[in-house]
């Protein structure tokens, strides 16, 4: 019974949250529109970095194939409605030019991209550098903490010597999933 409570809370902050009411939505938005209109190059390899929770120092570099980040962008899209960001996410990287090798960084304007670094790393692709051990790690090699905060099902993602190296907000969509 407590969970099904929780789940209409974690909707609630849901729809709030990803900024239907929220006053950056809009502006966010047109620069993503701005960015495709003239997009920056897609390598064949994406990187996404990750910051610490004051997003003060660096956490992690993940290192994806672009390619598995076009599919997963869309597995995404089609299992959530309406997260942020994540059809400018998949079209750029629908772009890539896969001739060039040296890794690409996602632009920031490229938002929510944790929900497709958790789907890449529940299937087992790319590799992370985890920058207080300084080691590579395959991303299989990564543990997921769930715990509550503040409300929210959060999903923290730890190397083998537990540093967070990526956390994500659980949105209710995910958390009926693995709880019904
Ligand atoms: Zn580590």
């Amino acid at each position: 019974m407590l969970l099904f409570k929780l789940a209409d809370l974690l909707e609630a902050n849901f729809i709030f949250s990803r900024g239907v009411f929220g006053q950056d939505f809009a502006e966010r938005a047109r620069q993503r529109e701005q960015f495709m209109n003239n997009p920056t190059p897609c390598s064949s390899k994406i990187t996404y970095r990750t910051k610490d929770e004051d997003a003060q120092l660096d956490s992690a570099l993940f290192y994806f194939s672009a390619s598995s980040v076009d599919a997963m962008a869309h597995k995404v899209i089609d299992e959530t409605s309406g997260v942020e960001g994540l059809h400018a996410t998949a079209q750029w990287a629908a772009l890539r030019n896969e001739g060039i090798d040296a890794p690409t960084e996602l632009p920031s304007v490229l938002v929510n991209f944790d929900y497709i670094c958790d789907g890449l790393i529940e299937a087992g692709h790319g590799q992370v550098h985890c920058l207080a051990c300084n080691k590579v790690y395959m991303t299989s090699e990564l543990t997921r903490d769930t715990h509550l905060a503040g409300g929210w099902l959060i999903d923290d993602f730890k190397c083998p010597a537990q540093h967070k190296l990526m956390s994500r907000e659980v949105a209710h969509f995910m958390f009926r999933r693995n709880y019904d």
